[in-house]
């Protein structure tokens, strides 16, 4: 079993490539669309109606990245809006929003306390610290964790160790190293096989979605 890369910008990667928006998927790799809150603009919703053509497409595994930052972007009540409207979007086809979240841990939660039935939300680049993580598990929120696994003591590497294991996922988002070195921290941090793991994040990605990694 090769390793999921459950994010990645690198096409050459085997998992959810972020399809970029200028570019067009082929028909068998899977890939996840959405609209960055970076690059949001004034006309958002015509740009979502892209997404949501994508989306219709069976590897299309989830809708994203989207979310919120707060250093980067146009104001927060678009970025919300944008937001709110993808997660629809994922909740009717019933598969995950892989979500960016810089600085608003608060408006992730907002959310979620005012939505009844939000789709899976997949956060990204976890590395905030565990408290924060705690925070969201009564909710249906799940971490992925990147190259901050590297570093014995980062955020990413104590919350991993209290996770629970069915919340995981792995990813090598824009860093320029493979998937297996990720694995095999978090290997190291887990003491569990690689192979172990490589398992337990395609079983838990199959527990959320419609859409099956196969
Ligand atoms: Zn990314």
């Amino acid at each position: 079993m090769q390793s999921f890369d459950f994010h990645t910008h690198d096409l050459s990667s085997t998992g959810i490539w972020n399809l970029p928006s200028d570019e067009t998927p082929n028909s068998v790799g899977y890939f996840s669309a959405g609209l960055h809150p970076w690059f949001l603009e004034e006309n958002w919703k015509e740009q979502l109606q892209k997404v949501k053509t994508l989306s219709k497409q069976d590897n299309c595994l989830a809708i994203g990245e989207c979310g919120f930052d707060r250093l980067r972007g146009p104001s927060i009540s678009i970025q919300q809006a944008a937001f709110e409207a993808q997660a629809e979007t994922a909740e009717e086809l019933d598969i995950p929003i892989i979500l960016h979240c810089v600085k608003a841990h608060d408006l992730v939660l907002a959310y979620l306390k005012n939505h009844k039935n939000p789709p899976s939300i997949i956060w990204h680049g976890w590395n905030l610290k565990p408290h924060l993580a705690s925070q969201l598990l009564e909710f249906p929120v799940y971490f992925s964790f990147g190259k901050a696994l590297l570093n014995a003591n980062s955020n990413a590497s104590n919350w991993l160790k209290a996770c629970p294991s069915d919340r995981i996922f792995f990813e090598t988002d824009d860093a320029s190293l493979g998937i297996d070195s990720i694995y095999e921290a978090a290997s190291l941090i887990l003491v569990r096989p690689v192979e172990n793991l490589r398992k337990q994040v395609v079983e838990n990605w199959n527990q959320i979605s419609s859409r099956k990694i196969k």
